[in-house]
């Protein structure tokens, strides 16, 4: 790398003195790496004008120049929470070095700021030899008119000055980098630890489970917060590599039932749980919750489209014949997405459903007694999820974790209930039995036989077009919507997609997919699968538009590509039935 750069830092500051004054596009020239002795700048792209999307930076520096320890970059997780790390410091230091040098975005230095997660990002990347910052510049300009000297400060003092503060480590430093990286080793090892203990996850004593407000994912803090600990009989202790032993709640596979009164902290648990596929910072409060990697939030999601998905499992029979084998509509009804949401889940692999009273369709979840007596079977499409989830992990050895707080008629078939009182768990696995026996619902089971395979479906690729006219028009709005060529993807109800570095991913890596994993002959799973090998070799930077990767890319799971997939409206597929003998019809006459 070092060396191609034949220039120095004398020399970018020799160009910005020659175009000062000039037009804005004279700024070209500054386009190449320079040697600034302890780091290389790398200037990637060069902005046409003030106004446009800044110009794209890299700092690439030595690890033994930044006194970087040598454990920090010896494995891929310690890379990812050292990268992290050093991320943090920089946008911080880049906050506080701000300077407006003119109009536009002139003087501006951006970072992509991570959130409560630690996510493998392309901002920073963290290699055994070399550490790469991407970061963002608006180069300094009064109306379309280059002003070389505010560039020179920019550029090569105020780069310089923040390279020192964020990313060289001092003495003291090493302590909070070491805290980081055990936190996220803890976090990996108890979610590796999960399977063998019969686990789907564990909330650890003294997590901080609720946030500070609807739109702030930092834990909420206060005398009134309730530190999460668990009830004796439900509590195991897990190695940790840093901690030692770590006791906590342990959610046993099966099906698991969180219930309590209204407002007694039952969601705010599920959302813990949802979140604890992710590995949070020190002080997140969650730094002890994890969750199966495979766990998927379900929801009802009504209005959105459904591409030939298998939801007889649940729903068959529609009027007008309509195949729920195949299952396609435009505008999903509440039953209908949720079935959709949970067969494609499946179909990618889930081990574990998430799902919350609070954000399901009711009719989907429950039948009782009366609406039975009052509406004839063959007259109702819907095997209510109630009627399938103990077929669920029996058959598919999928387990479910749902939040309940009005349909009794679930204590039927839990394995576990855990009960939120005042914010305090309790297990209530004995009592509900006991209850249950006590007030029989005379529901009648509906069961409908095993639950079958999943078929796999294979996306056409000419319906994945992100094209827009002639150009390709990928952009990610938050992590809500993903505009995809002439298409919108709402994923909105989506909500393991946390980080809008995440959604511009998933925007990124379907268009890589497009034309080399998603090819008409593979399944949807087999090409994110392919998809993720490739990244786990080679980085995020793979599905980086430009050549030189920019900074705004954070990794999703494989789910919530999938989920976009899913969602857009074009997609086409073409479905793998179940392999011979493996009849997704079977339990029907
Ligand atoms: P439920 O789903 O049982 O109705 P929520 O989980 O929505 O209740 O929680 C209700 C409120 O209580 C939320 O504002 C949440 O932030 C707060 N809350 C949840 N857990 C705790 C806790 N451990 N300590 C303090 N407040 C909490
Ligand atoms: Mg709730």
């Amino acid at each position: 790398m070092r060396a191609t750069v034949t220039r120095t830092r004398d020399d970018l500051r020799q160009i910005l003195g020659r175009i000062d004054g000039r037009g804005y596009p004279a700024y070209k020239d500054i386009a190449g790496s320079y040697d600034f002795g302890s780091f290389v700048l790398a200037i990637d792209h060069v902005q046409g004008d003030p106004f446009a999307a800044p110009s794209r930076l890299r700092i690439i520096m030595a690890p033994a120049r930044m006194q970087l320890p040598d454990w920090a970059a010896a494995t891929p997780l310690r890379r990812t929470a050292t990268a992290d790390w050093l991320l943090r410091r920089f946008h911080r230091a880049a906050g506080a070095a701000a300077a407006r040098r003119g109009s536009g975005k002139s003087g501006l230095i951006t970072v992509d700021r991570p959130g409560q997660e630690i996510l493998p990002r392309t901002a920073c990347v963290v290699h055994p030899h070399r550490v790469e910052v991407r970061f963002f510049a608006g180069l300094p300009a009064a109306g379309r008119r280059i002003l070389g000297r505010q560039a020179i400060e920019m550029l090569c003092q105020d780069v310089p000055r923040l390279v020192e503060t964020a990313l060289v480590l001092k003495p003291g430093d090493h302590r909070d980098l070491e805290r980081h990286v055990a936190v996220a080793e803890d976090q990996a090892a108890l979610r590796e630890a999960l399977a063998e203990h019969g686990l789907v996850a564990f909330v650890g004593d003294g997590a901080i489970l609720p946030r500070e407000s609807g739109v702030s994912d930092r834990p909420l803090r206060g005398p009134r917060v309730i530190p999460f600990t668990a009830p004796d009989s439900l509590a195991v202790e897990l190695d940790t590599p840093h901690r030692g032993k770590v006791r906590g709640l342990g959610i046993p596979r099966g099906v698991t039932l969180i219930v309590g009164g209204g407002y007694h902290g039952k969601s705010t648990l599920l959302r813990a749980l949802a979140r604890g596929v992710y590995d949070h910072i020190p002080g997140d409060g969650r730094e002890l919750v994890v969750t199966d990697p495979t766990a998927v939030k379900i929801r009802a999601e009504d209005g959105r489209r459904i591409e030939q998905v298998d939801i007889s499992p649940f729903i068959r029979n529609l009027p007008f014949d309509a195949d729920t084998r195949r299952f396609s509509t435009d505008e999903a009804s509440g039953s209908t997405s949720q079935a959709a949401n949970i067969m494609e889940a499946l179909e990618l692999g889930a081990r574990v459903l998430l799902i919350d009273e609070d954000t399901s369709a009711t009719n989907f979840m429950i039948r009782d007694r009366r609406m039975q007596a009052l509406v004839s079977k063959d007259r109702e499409p819907i095997t209510p999820f109630i009627d399938r989830v103990r077929a669920l992990f029996r058959d598919r050895g999928v387990s479910s974790i749902l939040v309940v707080g009005g349909a009794g008629d679930y204590l039927d078939v839990a394995d576990t209930v855990i009960r939120m009182d005042a914010y305090r768990a309790q297990d209530a696995t004995a009592e509900a039995r006991e209850v249950a026996a006590r007030f029989p619902t005379g529901r009648i089971a509906e069961d409908p036989g095993p639950f079958p395979p999943v078929p796999q479906r294979v996306p056409l690729p000419a319906s994945l077009d992100p094209r827009r006219g002639a150009k390709v028009k990928i952009r990610a709005h938050g992590t809500d919507e993903i505009t995809f060529g002439v298409e919108e993807i709402d994923l909105s109800a989506v909500e393991q997609l946390v980080d809008p570095s995440q959604t511009r991913a998933v925007g990124a890596m379907i268009r890589y997919m497009t034309g080399r994993y998603l090819d008409g002959r593979r399944t949807l799973r087999e090409a994110l699968e392919a998809l993720y090998a490739e990244l786990d070799e080679h980085g995020l930077d793979r599905v980086s538009p430009f050549p030189t990767p920019a900074g705004d890319l954070a990794l999703p799971r494989l789910f919530e590509v999938g989920a976009a997939i899913n969602r857009l409206r074009s997609l086409r597929v073409e479905v793998r039935g179940p392999a011979v003998g493996e009849d997704s019809r079977g339990h029907t006459s």
